[in-house]
Order: C-alpha cells, then sequence, then structure tokens
C-alpha cells in the first residue's frame, strides 16, 4: 500500500547516519535518541506529554491501565477497526461494548455512544479513519457529560488536524489520552514496532510512563504491576528522520487519493466520499 523502499531512498543517508548515530552511541535502550525524539513528538503535536512504547497495541493498554478501572467496567468501541482496540479491552477483563460506524465515513456513530452510555461506562476510543476524525467536539461534550474518560486511537491520523471551538488541534491531543502507532505502513512509520501516547495530564503521563516501564519510577523500585514497553532505541532515531517528511507523507497520501477519487468516478454502484 506505502511504497516504503522508494520512501527510504529519499532520505537515505540520513536514515543510515541516524541508525549509525545509536550503534556508535552503543546506547540501546532509551537514551537521549528517545528522549529528543518525544521531544520532538511534543513539538509537533503542541501537547504536554509525549510516552513512547512498543506499539500500538501497548499505547492502548497502558492507556487503560492508567485508568484504575475494575473488571467488567465498559469501554465503548466502534465495531469497524483493527483488532487491538477491542482486543486491549477484553485482554484487562473490561467489557468492550461495540457502536456502528456511519455508513459516510465508517467513524463511530456518535448518536449510538450517547445510547450505549451505562453506569459502568468508563472510556470511550474512539478511532480516526482514512484521514478522518470524528467529531471531538461533539464526544467531548457527551463524555465530560458522564465524567466519561476518552482515549483517542490515533494510529491511523497522526499529522491530522482536529477543530475543537474554533481552534486546531493534533488528532490524538484533544481526548484524555491519545494512542499511535509507528508501524511501518502507518502516517509515520519506523522500520519495525513502535508506539506512543499523548496527553496533557500530568498524573496520567506520570501513571502511564510508569506502566509502561515495569510499574517504576525509581529504579528498581516497583510500586505496581507493570509492562515492559520501550520504543526501540534504534527506530527512535528513524522516526526523528521521519517526522520531519510527516506533513509531506500526508500530501502525498491525499493527492493518492485524489486520483482513486477521479479515476472511481461516475462508476455506477460506487459512492465516493471526497476527503481531501
Ligand atoms: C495499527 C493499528 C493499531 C495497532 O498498532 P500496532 O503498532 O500494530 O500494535 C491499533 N489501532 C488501529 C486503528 C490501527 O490501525
Amino acid at each position: 500500500m506505502v511504497d516504503l523502499h522508494g520512501q527510504y531512498l529519499n532520505i537515505k543517508s540520513d536514515i543510515n547516519q541516524a541508525i549509525q548515530n545509536v550503534i556508535d552511541s552503543s546506547a540501546f535502550i532509551n537514551g537521549s535518541h528517545v528522549k529528543d525524539f518525544r521531544n520532538d513528538l511534543k513539538k509537533y503535536l503542541d501537547c504536554k506529554h509525549v510516552i513512547t512504547c512498543a506499539n500500538g497495541t501497548d499505547a492502548l493498554q497502558i492507556a487503560l491501565m492508567s485508568l484504575n478501572l475494575k473488571p467488567g467496567d465498559e469501554i465503548i468501541v466502534p465495531d469497524f477497526t483493527f483488532i487491538a482496540t477491542a482486543e486491549v479491552i477484553a485482554l484487562l477483563n473490561l467489557k468492550p461494548v461495540f457502536v456502528d460506524v456511519t455508513p459516510d465515513t465508517f467513524l463511530m456513530d456518535l448518536e449510538q455512544v450517547e445510547e450505549r452510555i451505562s453506569s459502568k461506562t468508563k472510556a470511550i476510543i474512539p478511532v480516526h479513519l482514512f484521514g478522518q476524525c470524528v467529531n471531538m467536539e461533539e464526544l467531548m461534550r457527551i463524555a465530560n457529560q458522564h465524567n466519561i474518560f476518552v482515549i483517542e486511537d490515533n494510529a491511523q491520523a497522526i499529522g491530522a488536524d482536529i477543530t475543537v471551538k474554533g481552534n486546531k488541534y493534533k488528532a490524538g491531543t484533544v481526548g484524555h489520552i491519545g494512542c499511535t502507532s509507528f508501524f511501518p505502513s502507518k502516517n509515520l512509520g519506523c522500520f519495525g514496532d513502535g508506539g506512543a501516547l499523548f496527553t496533557n495530564d500530568d498524573k496520567l503521563a506520570d501513571e502511564m510512563g510508569s506502566i509502561a516501564n515495569h510499574g517504576s519510577r525509581i529504579k528498581y523500585y516497583n510500586d505496581i504491576v507493570g509492562v515492559n514497553s520501550r520504543l526501540d532505541t534504534i527506530q527512535a532515531a528513524i522516526l526523528q528522520v521521519k517526522l520531519k517528511y510527516l506533513d509531506e507523507y500526508i500530501i502525498k497520501r491525499q493527492k493518492a487519493a485524489e486520483i482513486y477519487d477521479e479515476l472511481l468516478s461516475g462508476l455506477d454502484g460506487i459512492d465516493r466520499k471526497s476527503v481531501v
């Protein structure tokens, strides 16, 4: 779907140098490359905290683990998404409550979200897809009214813009937590697995950083049961180079979408919705 090799050839010397730098430093776990990438991503997204982790599925799991939920608590998710969104809910003994997507966007139907909220609903996970974002102004209104957390599954939408009350935000920074994946074919992909969480909430950031690091804030002091989920240092170095091209990659995807739109226009039985 994405010409990863062509993408690499365009920035080959920068990427090779970034990988070489990590090898030369022999700082293979965390270290300055991971920290620098986190800071660059924080600036790009204009959000307060970025926590990196091993993949997008882990990001969703860590987000849910940070909310202090009980088995059986309900999480509302769309029925049209990658398995990971619902999988982590079941893995944590929480209950996925599915809502359908709207046929014109394939995004979660917010009317159904309101209908499915119960006293056990603790979080809603909107999934932004195909360059379109869920109406976050409306979703946050619903969530705040019921005191429910919103975790944006931003795996397919990093770099997209969302307007809330006239202000522009980056997708993933409007809900309480945003999760993303750096799987190679995503908007911002590395050369293996990678993921990240975003938040503007200091307490959630502290909690999620600790969970991703064996429940530890100070080395060898493990306060809670966490997981081992790190962004690999070589991947962080690659992502630092590629982040500079993210906006360009998005424009190229939009141009490709325009070509599909044109070629598919006027065909019987095909409804098109231009999202560009
Ligand atoms: C890719 C993806 C994920 C999972 O990311 P991984 O890095 O593969 O674990 C989760 N949600 C959506 C919508 C995705 O597209």
